[in-house]
């Protein structure tokens, strides 16, 4: 074979190598691993068509995320930044593409340095969220406060918390309602209960929506209109509303948590701290006596984990979305009907899958560089003993 057809072999092997494993690593694997993932359908015995008067087809398709942490410019390297926005990204992308939610919910730590970023480092981490979690109008993204894009309770400033809302054009705590669906959004980062001055705002706000809420359902119950005592309140459908909030209710720890989600089995049974891992009892309590959740969906953990509080208030602990903070992420597909809901998990691809893709191809390179190496070998001795051949016979 000609030596300039033995380089395009080569060339053409190497190029189908790398690039057939970046194009699967980086686009395609995303594809197979979402297309597993579908909406749960309500059945008809839990409310579905027929029962609470809404048919299946008009439930709500929520998607639900959590723990971006977008690396900001102190702590993250460029190169881990790359890769982790990169999968988000795409998984992003691609979960829209094939499975069109109606509204996407983040429940907060979108950005890793929001607590302490500069004004130029934050507006750079909101240019990038923007791009990553770009959407069309059919899709409405509504985007929960978390620890670490305003900091801690000790941290947490107007400033801070403002900046913030400005970004996403909302306050922190607040009613969304979607098709007949109240979605509760809580700021549980201002929720210590020593009074602090955000902590007082975002109590009387939650307050508030309490008193709305049960007036919406007095009055839908007693079918007479505005209740004594509800004059002035904001009407809203007259149903439970779904919480969804950064920090977990109280539990003791995730040893009753299962799954393969779920925490790592060493870590599964030391105590969440009140006020940092978890909220406080106190805080927890109120907030279950205010709304009487139908489901609380919260984040923070960055694992999985179901909890039943005082044996009727189901929440979800929705683990992070991020390769960096674990290896199989995973975000939370909901069709939630005004009286009903059901949920499914989906997983992303695994980083070490990626990686173990990355290997076998490098393996395969090194294989085919040492194969060429061989065979160039033993051409060379071949032309030589050829010529030696030659030589001899002159
Ligand atoms: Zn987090
Ligand atoms: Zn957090």
């Amino acid at each position: 074979m000609p030596r300039f057809s033995v380089k395009w072999v080569v060339a053409v092997v190497l190029i189908g190598v790398v690039g057939g494993a970046f194009f699967f690593c980086e686009y395609l694997i995303y594809f197979p691993t979402i297309l597993k993932c579908a909406w749960p359908k309500i059945s008809h015995a839990r409310g579905g068509e027929g029962i609470d008067g809404h048919s299946v087809d008009s439930a709500v398709r929520a998607m639900v995320l959590s723990d971006t942490h977008l690396l900001g410019a102190v702590g993250g390297h460029w190169f881990d930044k790359l890769r982790r926005e990169w999968q988000m990204e795409r998984a992003f992308q691609t979960a829209l593409w094939l499975l069109r939610p109606e509204i996407v919910f983040i429940l907060g730590d979108i950005f890793d340095e929001g607590k302490w970023s500069s004004q130029k480092h934050w507006e750079d981490d909101v240019r990038r969220f923007h791009r990553m979690f770009r959407h069309s109008t059919d899709t409405e993204l509504v985007v929960l406060v978390g620890n670490h894009d305003i900091g801690f309770h000790y941290e947490m400033d107007w400033f801070k918390l403002q900046r913030f809302e400005k970004v996403f054009n909302a306050s922190s705590t607040r009613i969304v309602t979607k098709k007949g669906v109240n979605f509760l959004l809580v700021n549980s980062v201002a929720l210590h209960g020593d009074g602090c001055p955000i902590c007082q705002s975002v109590e009387k706000e939650l307050i508030k929506l309490s008193r709305d809420l049960n007036c919406s359902l007095q009055s839908a119950q007693s079918g007479s209109g505005v209740m004594d005592g509800c004059e002035g309140s904001q009407l809203y459908p007259p149903t439970p509303p779904i919480m969804l909030q950064h920090y977990p209710l109280f539990r003791v720890s995730d040893a009753g948590c299962t799954g393969q989600d779920a925490a790592p089995p060493e870590e599964r049974h030391l105590l969440f701290r009140e006020k940092y891992d978890v909220l406080s009892k106190e805080a927890s309590q109120r907030l279950l006596q205010w709304f009487k959740p139908r489901l609380i969906l919260s984040g923070h953990t960055h694992s999985g984990c179901e909890v039943l509080h005082d044996n009727k208030y189901p929440e979800i602990s929705v683990p992070s979305f991020s390769w960096r903070n674990r290896n199989n992420p995973s975000f939370i597909l909901a069709t939630v009907s005004p009286s009903s809901y059901t949920l499914s998990k989906c997983f992303l691809p695994e980083e070490s899958t990626v990686i173990s893709v990355y290997c076998s191809a490098g393996a395969c390179l090194l294989l085919l560089f040492l194969a060429h190496c061989l065979w160039m070998k033993g051409l060379l001795q071949c032309l030589s003993l050829c010529l030696l051949g030659k030589h001899k016979s002159l």
